[in-house]
């Protein structure tokens, strides 16, 4: 089993290696539970990556997390179940021009620098705060709309309330 904080970066890529895992919220680095969407810290991360080489011989690294996270709702400031399932695509270069370049050239590409050895771990906090919305909602979210209408129209005493001083 590979070591995920330290995994040899051209063996990983050329021989198409893979690793993948499990990882508690709160085993990961404090930025990414101290993230202040989050509820809870005791989720669990399933994490797999593929290193390989790409038809430019560029070496790549393909990281994808999964897991169900609670984050505060924006709108209610209550908590909602958030599925966590992103992949990303990391070329790496091997010095700083290219990887601009490469950069300029397709927006959508995530690069980094060559190193000897790359952190999975980090990758995988990188990721998982890249992934965290920014303004987390229930996808039906009427918290706090449905106390404002009762009080107007459902609440029989209302009525009443209405009524009285109506006379
Ligand atoms: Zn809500």
């Amino acid at each position: 089993m590979l070591d995920p904080n330290l995994i040899d970066t051209i063996t990983f890529t050329r021989e198409q290696q893979q690793c993948s895992g499990e990882v508690r919220l709160q085993a990961l680095n404090r930025r990414v539970w101290s993230h202040e969407l989050l509820v809870k810290r005791d989720a669990v991360i399933q994490f797999q990556a593929r290193g390989g080489t790409d038809r430019w011989q560029r070496p790549f690294i393909n990281v994808s997390v999964k897991g169900e996270l609670q984050l505060i709702c924006q709108r209610c400031l209550q908590a909602v179940s958030w599925t966590l399932s992103d992949q990303s695509h990391v070329v790496l270069f091997a010095d700083e021009q290219s990887l601009d370049e490469a950069m300029v050239a397709d927006e959508a590409l995530e690069g980094i620098l060559w190193q000897e050895q790359f952190n999975l771990v980090s990758l995988i906090e990188d990721q998982i705060l890249m992934a965290i919305p920014v303004a987390p909602r229930h996808s039906d979210c009427d918290h706090v709309l449905a106390t404002s209408t009762n009080q107007a129209s459902d609440n029989p005493f209302a009525k009443l309330v209405g009524l009285k001083s109506g006379r």
